[in-house]
């Protein structure tokens, strides 16, 4: 009687708590559901659809070395996968299904369906915690309720972390071989964008191990020093393999405790703080099972609905292509586009200033992020962009409102990356690349600035002290 494993953002056979679950009872056939229509309406892009694609190949490629094969099926949306799941395992008499559990609103849903369907149709149907150190809810305040603040959900996280919980599982041994052949895999239909040159994200957990050990051996020490500068390499660029778990959270973690003496919380500066950020990724996603109204393109803050969001249409394309006159801010959001991927530091700048200097609805500034990231995760996108637009959990306060120029100057000091993306600048001297340079540069060759800084900043006061009255 064979099992099923249905893989979504889980796309490795090592450390994969579904796959050696199910494998430790019998034999495993693997599924994939293709699901085009349902992943664009929830805004991801070229970028992050082919690499999923790609990452489908490569675990073809890595269950195939085990004898598992993969069944790949085009179901477009959700609410089709309980009938092609059943369809599978009526076809292949399979007694039971694994997944790994996934937090946001429409995918439980998705999974509550599943589970009721198949069960009332007679099989098992098993949900793994896999993606989180602690399934969303084990984690409470002193009160019972979720927690709305990093620092003390940190501190519990570490506090109650025991080592099983960080456990790997070796990838399954290879199953002897079933008469069932793995599905040609479909390529990606046209879409309205084309992704970028893939060749600095190659797919697949072994890609992925070799980033997590280069970045381990060459950066993570100095990664609290370096991670603010978008010039220095100095974060991991692992979030699209985390997104759609080409690596576990486990393996990154169970990797640093080899560096560090067996510590998470105590050691190495670098280290720990690097950690923090697996946190940060754990943290939202307890955040959208615990607030699922974040799921739903409301705020978190919830006074924060009323807030007047301008209308600009020019603002908007201005910072979509950008051309807004603020050089950091229109270098990061062409890194965006030409690379599919923008630096920590800069996503924060960016969100910031569509939602602060440009007063623009945070909402159109996530679905933006969510069209071009090739990691785009809901839970964190979401997270990162209330948390700018001061609308979320432990939110930027709203007066607390970047200077564009001034992180320009404090995190691009030689204006390497503004010059990288926006080359037009390379004529005017490196101390001038940070600020507006309206009077250095033809407008033609590069906009002037579309807003001044106080008196957008005066702006966006105004209308958050308005919600308070
Ligand atoms: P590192 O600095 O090496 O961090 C390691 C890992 O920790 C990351 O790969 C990521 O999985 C996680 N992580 C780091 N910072 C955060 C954070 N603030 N919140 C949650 N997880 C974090 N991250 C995404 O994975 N997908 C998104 O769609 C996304 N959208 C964002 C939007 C905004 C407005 C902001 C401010 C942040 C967003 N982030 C998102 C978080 C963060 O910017 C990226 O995870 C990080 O830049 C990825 O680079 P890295 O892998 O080199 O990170």
């Amino acid at each position: 009687n064979a099992r099923l494993v249905w893989f979504r953002s889980d796309l490795r056979t090592h450390d994969n708590t579904a796959l050696s679950e199910a494998a430790a009872q019998g034999p495993v056939i693997a599924v994939f559901l293709r699901c085009l229509e349902q992943w664009q309406q929830h805004g991801h892009g070229a970028n992050k659809l082919d690499f999923w694609g790609r990452g489908v190949a490569a675990l073809r490629e890595d269950l195939a070395g085990l004898n598992i094969p993969l069944l790949h099926r085009d179901i477009d949306r959700f609410d089709a996968a309980p009938e092609a799941l059943l369809a599978i395992a009526r076809e292949h008499g399979a007694c039971a299904l694994h997944f790994n559990a996934e937090y946001p609103l429409d995918e439980q849903r998705r999974d509550a369906a599943v589970i009721s369907g198949l069960e009332s149709a007679g099989l098992t149907v098993h949900a793994h915690r896999d993606a989180v150190a602690f399934t969303p809810g084990e984690l409470l305040t002193g009160q019972g309720d979720y927690y709305s603040v990093f620092t003390p959900f940190a501190k519990a996280w570490h506090r109650q972390l025991d080592g099983n919980r960080l456990a790997l599982r070796n990838a399954p041994a290879p199953q002897p071989r079933l008469p069932v052949d793995s599905d040609p895999l479909p390529p990606l239909p046209r879409l309205d964008d084309s992704p970028i040159d893939g060749r600095h994200w190659p797919a697949g957990q072994s890609a992925a191990a070799d980033r997590l050990e280069r970045f381990l051996r060459y950066r993570g020490r100095h990664y609290r020093d370096q991670r603010d500068f978008p010039a220095v390499r100095g974060t991991s660029e692992l979030s699209p393999y985390l997104a759609l778990g080409m690596m576990s959270h486990r393996q990154c973690l169970q990797a640093v405790m080899g560096e560090n003496g067996g510590q998470l919380a105590d050691g190495d500066a670098g280290l720990t703080a690097w950690v923090s950020e697996l946190i940060w990724r754990e943290f939202y996603q307890h955040i959208v099972v615990g607030f699922p109204r974040v799921c739903q393109h409301r705020a978190f803050q919830q006074h924060t609905e009323a807030l007047a969001w301008r209308d600009d249409e020019a603002g908007f394309t201005a910072w979509c292509e950008g051309r807004t006159g603020y050089p950091l801010v229109d270098a990061a959001m062409r890194q965006l586009v030409q690379t599919g991927w923008m630096h920590n530091r800069l996503r924060m700048v960016t969100a910031m200033f569509l939602t602060k200097h440009l007063l623009i609805d945070w909402r159109r500034g996530e679905r933006f992020f969510l069209r071009h990231l090739i990691d785009g995760e809901f839970a964190a996108n979401n997270g990162g962009w209330q948390w700018a637009a001061s609308t979320g959990t432990d939110a930027a306060p709203y007066f607390r409102i970047f200077n564009p120029t001034t992180q320009s100057t404090r995190f691009d000091p030689q204006a390497d990356f503004i010059t990288e993306f926006v080359p037009e600048l390379s004529s005017v001297p490196v101390k001038k690349r940070h600020a507006p340079v309206s009077d250095l540069l033809d407008s033609a060759a590069y906009p002037p600035p579309i807003v001044d800084h106080r008196a957008a900043r005066a702006r966006a006061l105004d209308a958050f002290k308005a919600l308070k009255d």
